[in-house]
């Protein structure tokens, strides 16, 4: 489906219907609005069988003001100059929501991943890498890429490795790019980051008993029926938590088709399904739906696109049969979707919120790489013993005796690297959601979330610009 305009132009779009609800000048807001510089880049590779052939790449960088500016890098053969624009304008817009101090960026490398070889990948990554550092696209100060759509952790070591090898010496160098492997500077719960910041979106939505009341469900994640669009990192982890807290995955589409099941299907059995069969169709005891996308219209509670953009638009928007779109993927419901949607009075949790989990992360990583220094490695022992003092001074007083050895390790335990990771991530997600839906209220529920959030952003990088004294 085509989309009904641009990317960047419906990100715009729901820009100027959040802007227009603020007081900030046309020029301020314009200033905001536009991306401030776009690298586009064309670069030869030699394939394994030898022949050469010319890569397309981009890197958007949409606000400076903050630095670095932050964002994925995506591989996709559909990628474009004005998708990384719009990817990285939501970027600067998902920083500010969540209080990340970065402006926003994106890149993007024209190509299918399934058709290249390892090390074909391996190639084309180190040789964007060294473009983006000729051009200063790249660095712990400038810019700092991390995973998105068609990447993970071995493309963001292929990028550190690249950069330490040109730049030799500089002692901020890990920092210049994030999801990586924890042996090169990566941070615990990172890889899982997205999604279970997605989880934490959704359980947050779902807590308040009179937003659920209006939606006509009942509150919690538990029993909720639930289907998630693309089973890749967001996706599968969202989905995985979800499934955890008690929700029912009543379908699952992949590119290559889609399956359901109304009693529920099990995330993990369909993942070796898959990995056995190439496909997640032909589940022992799910209908195959072998148009992938109409398995956004079947009737759930919650609907998770997490794959691509502009998945849900106006031609599909009035099929769908959900009460909430959980936003997991960015932009994939399109402007005019969104105004279906809030006709219908469907709950959408927007991506520039919900899919923040990822960036949090990033950043926590990005300042261990400045601090040189796993978050916890200081603490935790003394806070361990400090709660086993306490412990035993109370047991004594209490009970006139002690507990357990066990029960001393279990209660005194300290906070390592990942629980705080995640605890962070907890309360990012929490506070932001809280925020959003405050200036909702603020605006009498006249506006929806997206534009909510997006009223949160632009207030947050007008103090910034109004510091400087330039705008009116
Ligand atoms: P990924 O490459 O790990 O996974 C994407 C999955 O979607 C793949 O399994 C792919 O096969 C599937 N897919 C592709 N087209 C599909 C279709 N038409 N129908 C169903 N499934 C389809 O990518 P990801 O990192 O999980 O990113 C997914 C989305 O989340 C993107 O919009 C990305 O920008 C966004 N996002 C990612 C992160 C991150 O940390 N990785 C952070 C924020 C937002």
């Amino acid at each position: 489906m085509a989309s009904e305009q641009g990317f960047f132009a419906q990100v715009n779009r729901s820009f100027d219907k959040a802007a227009a609800l603020t007081d900030h000048s046309p020029e301020l807001l314009g200033q905001i609005r536009e991306c401030n510089s776009v690298y586009h880049i064309t670069f030869p590779i030699k394939r394994d069988d030898g022949k050469i052939e010319t890569i397309e790449a981009w890197r958007a960088e949409h606000s400076h003001h903050k630095l670095p500016t932050k964002g994925g890098i995506r591989y996709s053969p559909l990628v474009n100059e004005d998708e990384v624009m719009a990817l990285a304008a939501l970027m600067t817009y998902k920083c500010a929501i969540v209080e990340v101090p970065f402006g926003g960026a994106k890149g993007g490398i024209k190509i299918d991943r399934r058709e290249y070889s390892d090390a074909e990948l391996e190639r084309i990554t180190r040789r964007y890498t060294f473009e983006l550092l000729r051009k200063n696209f790249i660095g712990p100060g400038v810019d700092v890429p991390a995973p998105d759509y068609g990447t993970s952790s071995r493309e963001m070591s292929w990028i550190v490795d690249t950069y330490l090898t040109l730049t030799g010496g500089e002692l901020n160098a890990l920092g210049c790019v994030t999801g990586k492997p924890i042996a090169q500077g990566g941070i615990r719960g990172r890889t899982e980051a997205t999604g279970k910041g997605v989880f934490y979106g959704i359980r947050e939505a779902c807590a308040l008993p009179e937003d659920m009341k209006e939606l006509g469900l009942a509150t919690g994640v538990d029993g909720k029926r639930v289907v998630v669009q693309g089973l890749g990192n967001v996706g599968y982890h969202a989905a995985r938590y979800l499934q955890d807290a008690g929700a029912m995955l009543v379908g699952l589409a992949e590119y290559e088709g889609a399956i359901a099941a109304p009693g529920g299907l099990d995330l993990e059995k369909v993942m070796v399904h898959r990995r056995d069969t190439g496909s997640i169709l032909g589940f022992p005891g799910a209908t195959d739906i072998p148009a992938s996308s109409d398995a956004l219209e079947l009737e759930c509670d919650v609907l998770v696109p997490a794959a691509l953009e502009n998945q849900i638009h106006a031609e599909n928007a009035g099929r769908l049969q959900t009460k909430i779109i959980a936003e997991a993927a960015n932009g994939p419901t399109s402007a005019d979707a969104d105004e279906i949607l809030a006709e219908r009075g469907v709950m959408i949790l927007p991506d520039a919120f919900l899919n923040a989990g990822g960036v949090t992360v990033s950043y926590f990583e990005w300042v261990k790489n400045l601090s040189h220094l796993r978050f916890g490695r200081m603490e935790k022992r003394h806070d361990e013993q400090a709660r086993r003092r306490v412990l035993e001074a109370l047991a004594e007083r209490t009970q006139g005796g002690s507990f357990s050895d066990e029960e001393l390790r279990e209660l005194s335990r300290g906070a390592g690297e990942h629980d705080l990771v995640h605890s962070g991530l907890e309360e990012t997600m929490a506070i932001a959601y809280h925020q959003m839906r405050d200036t909702r209220a603020r605006h009498e529920d006249k506006t929806d979330l997206r534009t909510a959030s997006l009223i949160n952003a632009i207030d947050k990088i007008a103090i910034c610009y109004s510091d400087l004294g330039i705008f009116p």
